[in-house]
């Protein structure tokens, strides 16, 4: 019998880095994918559609909810990003793990569905080194700045809901955390 694919959910703070690492994740470890969301924010400079994200208007996105497309969905700050089911459901039946990328509201709504996925929490090295981070990428007004930071530590407060943290103080080594993690959960004999 084929072995069904596990979902690995990565979480964490804006600005902690969760895009990077699981990009490069995928250049170190075979077998897993990473679903690609939809979302109706702009696209930004240097994002291509259907590699970073599948942009979307709010009306598609109102009509995917409606016809029950998405795995999960939320908003975050002012735009929404939701799972397409479809391909993590393909994925995970063929055998191939799935990782998502998603802010916390998604993660606990896809906690209730798969009880046997596995939540991977990624903090920052301090909250003064996230800051900087969220400061260094020029993308947000001071106010939003403080509104992420506000957020991060409400995010961090659930962290007991998640099955493993990994500090992102160095990328190297947070990958390759991850993709022990990964490779620790193939090798799974006792379910809970
Ligand atoms: P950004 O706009 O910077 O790419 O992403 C903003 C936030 O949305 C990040 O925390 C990211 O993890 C989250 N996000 C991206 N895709 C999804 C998704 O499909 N569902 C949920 N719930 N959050 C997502």
């Amino acid at each position: 019998m084929r072995r069904k694919g596990t979902l690995f959910v990565i979480c964490g703070p804006s600005g902690v880095g969760k895009g990077t690492v699981c990009k490069e994740l995928l250049k170190n470890i075979s077998g897993i994918d990473l679903s690609i969301s939809a979302t109706t924010r702009e696209i930004r400079k240097g994002e291509v559609e259907g590699v970073n994200y599948y942009f979307i208007d709010k009306d598609k996105f109102e009509e995917m909810i409606e016809n029950d497309e998405f795995l999960e969905y939320a908003q975050v700050y002012d735009n929404f990003y939701g799972t397409p089911k479809k391909y993590v459901i393909e994925q995970l039946n063929i055998g191939k793990d799935v990782i998502l990328e998603i802010d916390p509201q998604g993660a606990m709504q896809i906690k209730e569905k798969f009880k046997e996925g596995i939540f991977i929490f990624l903090l920052p090295p301090s909250m003064k080194e996230l800051k900087n981070r969220i400061i260094g990428r020029g993308r947000d007004s001071e106010d939003n700045i403080k509104k992420r930071l506000k957020c991060a530590y409400e995010e961090i407060d659930f962290i007991k809901e998640y099955d493993y943290y990994i500090i992102n103080d160095d990328l190297l080594k947070a990958v390759n955390n991850l993709a022990s993690i990964i490779k620790a959960e193939r090798c799974r004999v006792k379910e809970d």
